[in-house]
């Protein structure tokens, strides 16, 4: 049962063929035998998923339908849950209860999906390998001495590994699709305001944004058009009409046109990986797409640019924990100062320090012109690349990463080596655009992704190039050894 996607699960529930109940209790068995070796899990709610999982089998009973009625997911542990831990991965919030259930939260649990728990991720969403964790490192299933990615690194192994069909996730400047792609999963980030941040705890608030995690494209436009949608307690949510994603999957791809970024088969990119980027080319191009080489001529100063907007984000947005009003609390202050400096000093891990000393720095009275105002101004740079290369073509299509998951460890001495690794995802989060990764080949035996991008809302594109190359290639089918 553990093999099924969303969409296998949907069709056999509704033909009575197992129980959502059922199908719960084989998953969370699975959770309970294999996780130990992943970590993906930070809390299971093993008694809320079965009375989910009851409560969705009797609105079947009733004759009600629907494609998450009764689907076991999980939530990156930044959606707020009520009254469930919701530690965004840190010491500072490992005693917080969420009093309210984040939109995505509620609108999941409406349309019936049961929650089996609450997934591992970076700090406070700030990594690409999930070694950043207060509950520790996650491992990937492909192979356990590499990295998952980060920051959503335990819902990707979770799903990777067959321990449930999707999850929800989180990208800022890439956690959705640089982990999809370490795991070999399907995980699209949707244009900025298209997914509530409503209760999704704020790493960069103009970057941030909720989307699916899953194995397949189908399963992608499923999740979605659960957690889509305008959210008047968000004021960056957009009013626009949510399309039904699984209509549009099968449009046919004759005509469509493909743009090839010249700037991203520079000499950062694995080889290997180019091979295997230039074999997706090739495949949608028998399905009917034209192939036009453009550019991006600023897409150099993107990854300076991202991390000097995303920490000053984020050092205004963390300055909120600070030992008064939520989480973490050090022992015996002996005035406000210390008890600022303690908690603090003992709630965040060193990433999140950093980030919040290079954020305030670069808005600092002395720097703002010439750290933050300029990377805004190359953000507008950016976003108008794409926009003129949106003028020539439907879709751009490249890699995820420029190398494969690294292994455990690596990079934790050199922070900067990681953060180059973003080279391709970081631009869609600046410009907040929708962007998908899908599986693409394997090298030494890890997965490679593939990433697509489309103009604003087209997200209903992105899923129907990826559901047509997924209905032509089998690289998304293969499961981890062991798993
Ligand atoms: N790796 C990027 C960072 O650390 C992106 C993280 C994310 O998308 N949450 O900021």
């Amino acid at each position: 049962m553990h093999q099924l996607t969303l969409a296998e699960i949907a069709r056999g529930l509704a033909d009575k063929k197992f129980s959502s109940e059922e199908l719960t209790k084989t998953l969370l068995a699975r959770i309970a035998q294999l996780d130990p070796q992943l970590n993906s899990f930070i809390s299971l709610t093993e008694d809320l998923a079965l009375q989910q999982a009851k409560a969705a089998d009797a609105r079947r009973a009733n004759g009600e339908s629907g494609a998450l009625l009764g689907a076991p997911i999980a939530h990156k542990d930044l959606f707020c849950t009520q009254g469930i831990r919701t530690s965004c991965g840190s010491k500072m919030l490992d005693n917080f209860k969420a009093p309210y259930d984040a939109t995505v939260v509620a609108k999941l649990a409406s349309a019936g999906a049961v929650t089996l728990g609450k997934t591992n991720m970076d700090e406070f969403a700030m990594g690409s390998a999930n070694e950043s964790s207060y509950y520790g490192a996650v491992k990937n299933p492909w192979n356990l001495e590499h990295v998952p990615g980060g920051s959503s690194g335990g819902s990707a192994a979770a799903v990777a590994a067959r321990l449930l069909p999707a999850a929800t996730a989180t990208d800022t400047g890439g956690s959705i699709r640089q982990p999809a792609a370490f795991t070999n999963l399907t995980g699209l980030k949707p244009t900025y305001g298209r997914v509530s941040r409503w209760g999704m705890i704020a790493y960069a608030s103009s970057l941030d944004q909720g989307g699916p995690l899953a194995r397949t494209a189908e399963d992608c436009a499923i999740l979605l058009q659960g957690m889509a949608g305008f959210d008047a307690n968000d004021s960056t949510s957009i009013d626009e009409p949510v399309p039904d994603y699984s209509a549009s999957l099968n449009d046919s791809l004759k005509g469509l046109r493909i743009g090839v970024p010249k700037e991203y088969f520079s000499a950062g990119l694995d080889p290997r990986i180019a091979e295997l980027i230039h074999h997706s080319i090739k495949e949608l191009e028998k399905l009917g797409a034209v192939i036009k080489e453009i550019s991006l001529p600023n897409m150099q100063h993107a990854i300076p640019a991202y991390y000097v907007i995303a920490p000053a984000e984020a050092s205004s947005n963390l300055s909120r924990f600070d030992g008064v009003r939520f989480g973490h609390r050090c022992a015996d202050p002996k005035n406000l100062e210390d008890l600022y400096k303690r908690s603090r000093g003992e709630g965040f891990g060193a990433e999140v320090q950093r980030r919040i000393m290079v954020g305030a720095y670069a808005l600092s009275a002395g720097y703002y012109d010439a750290y933050y105002l300029k990377a805004q101004k190359i953000r507008r740079l950016v976003k108008n690349d794409f926009m003129a290369a949106f003028n020539e073509v439907d879709i751009i299509l490249g890699p995820t990463t420029p190398n494969p998951a690294w292994k455990l460890g690596a990079k934790n001495s050199d922070p900067v080596a990681a953060y180059l690794e973003d080279v391709y995802t970081i631009t869609a989060n600046l410009a907040g655009l929708p962007g998908l990764s899908m599986p693409a080949g394997f090298v030494d035996g890890l997965p490679v992704g593939v990433q697509l991008l489309a103009p604003y809302f087209q997200e209903g594109r992105l899923l129907n190039v990826a559901h047509q190359y997924q209905l032509n290639t089998d690289w998304h089918t293969r499961t981890p050894t062991g798993f």
